[in-house]
């Protein structure tokens, strides 16, 4: 949602922090300052590595995140990457991640209006939200119900409501994001970018919150 001009973005960690207190889960992530942490981070796994920059908004578009590094050797060649692309976003930190699970990508947005207070969004991630302008907006809180037809709205929501749990579990992180914008006045805007709902459950991947 577009960025305030006033506002800053809040820490990784500290963001990451909030969506625990309300019990929404986000994939395990370490600030790492060298490669040899990036490898030791991976302990074989598949990681994903990108540069956190108040300097670039869109990490992907500039090429600061690493998808599917799981040899020592990918890891450590993504990472000299990301280091010199970054030098030009000083301050910028290295950030490991796990890799999610393949799923349905969907973005959670909240953002305070000055006339209706918090409000929150639901939409599919990739071009869905972006390009054919697919999502649904309502007035926080919201109920199950609310959360319910939000999603039944969305022209996509066959690509959710064709599994009745991504569904209900969507409806669910719905309400969660709803108390979470609820509970901190401090929060402008918050973007879940994407939530990544897979067999197992669904992880939050990217976070961005503005205070
Ligand atoms: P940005 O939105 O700033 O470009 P993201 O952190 O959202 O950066 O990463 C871009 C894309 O990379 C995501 O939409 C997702 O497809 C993929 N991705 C990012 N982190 C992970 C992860 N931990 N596991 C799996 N895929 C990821
Ligand atoms: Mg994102």
């Amino acid at each position: 949602m577009g960025a305030a001009s006033t506002s800053v973005q809040m820490e990784y960690f500290k963001a990451k922090g909030i969506l625990d207190k309300y019990g929404i889960r986000s994939i395990d992530s370490k600030y790492v300052s060298s490669a040899d942490q990036a490898v030791g981070f991976s302990g074989g796994k598949a990681i994903v590595l990108k540069v956190i920059s108040g300097k670039a908004l869109h990490k992907s578009r500039a090429g600061l995140v690493k998808v599917s590094l799981t040899t020592k050797d990918e890891i450590r060649r993504a990472y000299a990457e990301l280091e010199r692309k970054a030098k030009a976003l000083k301050p910028y930190k290295i950030i490991a991640q796990r890799m999610a699970g393949k799923g349905i990508e969907i973005i959670l947005g909240g953002r305070e209006d000055p006339q209706f207070g918090k409000l929150i969004l639901v939409g599919l991630g990739g071009i869905y939200v972006e390009v054919f302008r697919d999502f649904a907006l309502r007035v926080c809180p919201i109920s199950r119900y609310d959360a319910r037809e939000m999603i039944q709205q969305l022209r996509s929501r066959g690509v959710i409501t064709y599994n009745g749990k991504a569904e209900r579990m969507l409806e669910d992180l719905l309400i969660k994001v709803s108390k979470l914008l609820v509970g901190s006045p401090e929060i402008k805007e918050l973007d879940l970018n994407p939530a990544i709902i897979t067999e197992k459950g669904y992880e939050v991947v990217d976070i961005r919150v503005l205070v």
